[in-house]
């Protein structure tokens, strides 16, 4: 039986566009040395939505992540943040201007408290009032930090320190946080309830989202919308709801078919639309 093809967005024709995005990524190219990882990628993020970007392993998720926070400067395109062009800005000014981002592996200091990684995300502020109100959000959310406050970080399980991390991001007031794969290595059921804090994050305190995940099915149920990166290219873009109905997502990313072992396939040729 034939397939309906998706009404929108094949990145032929470019991409999501939303009315007034937060985050507009147009066309970047990241290398490492001679390397290129980011292959002329274009994304959105829509004001208030979760975007999420799926791939294998290497498929360069991170360095589009690394990129938009200014970690690595791209060597073309451009990137814009709330209306400004950030590209090339030192990442400490990204952070103040509103854009937050959890890494990979988390990169707490083991050696501090709790609280003092939690302060540490709060650098750029100075509203004293609006930092221990935030602090007292964080507890909401987290009721387990709020009980080892004093710990040192490096104690907390990994899925303790996968909230602490979010948290810490959090304290610097983020408009929009990049996130990324903050599944890795935790159990099912911690896994559900990161995400399910990320998505309050979002309902609740209104924060835009740009999660990178290999962990499809999560991804898609928590974001509205989704790109599927191959070898630092968009393959496909699309509304989850839509992306979770395709047949190559399902065999290649939510495991439907054995031959279809995620990042063991490539796709055998661009996805056109019409
Ligand atoms: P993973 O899920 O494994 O983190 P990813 O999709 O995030 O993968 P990236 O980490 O962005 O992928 O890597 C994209 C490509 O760039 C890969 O081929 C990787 O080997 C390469 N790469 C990443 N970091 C470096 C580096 N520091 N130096 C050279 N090449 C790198």
């Amino acid at each position: 039986m034939p397939r309906s093809p998706p009404p929108i967005s094949a990145p032929e024709r470019g991409h999501m566009s939303a009315a007034d995005p937060i985050l507009k990524v147009s066309n970047i190219e990241t290398y490492y040395g001679r390397i290129m990882a980011v292959r002329g990628v274009s994304l959105e993020v829509p004001r208030g939505e979760i975007v999420a970007v799926l791939g294998a392993n290497g498929a360069g998720k991170t360095t589009i992540l690394k990129t938009i926070s200014g970690v690595l400067d791209p060597l073309k395109g451009s990137v814009e943040f709330d209306g400004l062009r950030i590209d090339r800005l030192d990442p400490d000014r990204i952070v103040r201007l509103g854009l937050g981002h959890v890494p990979e592996g988390r990169e707490i200091f083991p050696f501090l408290t709790v609280e003092e990684n939690l302060m540490m995300g709060a650098f750029a502020r100075n509203d004293r009032d609006g930092v221990a109100a935030d602090l007292e959000r964080i507890h909401g959310f987290f009721p387990v930090l709020k009980a080892r406050l004093h710990q040192r970080a490096g104690l907390l399980s990994g899925g303790e320190q996968q909230m602490l991390a979010i948290s810490r991001a959090f304290m610097g007031r983020p408009k929009l946080l990049l996130l990324d794969e903050p599944s890795l290595g935790l159990s099912p059921l911690l896994v559900r309830e990161i995400f399910s804090i990320i998505r309050r994050l979002n309902a609740e305190a209104g924060i835009s989202m740009l999660l990178v995940e290999q962990n499809a099915k999560m991804a898609l149920e928590t974001a509205q919308h989704g790109y599927v990166l191959e070898v630092g290219r968009i393959v496909m873009a699309d509304s989850c709801a839509r992306l979770m109905q395709s047949q190559d997502i399902q065999e290649f990313y939510l495991g439907a078919k054995e031959a279809g072992a995620r990042g063991e396939r490539r796709w055998k040729k661009r996805k056109v639309w019409r």
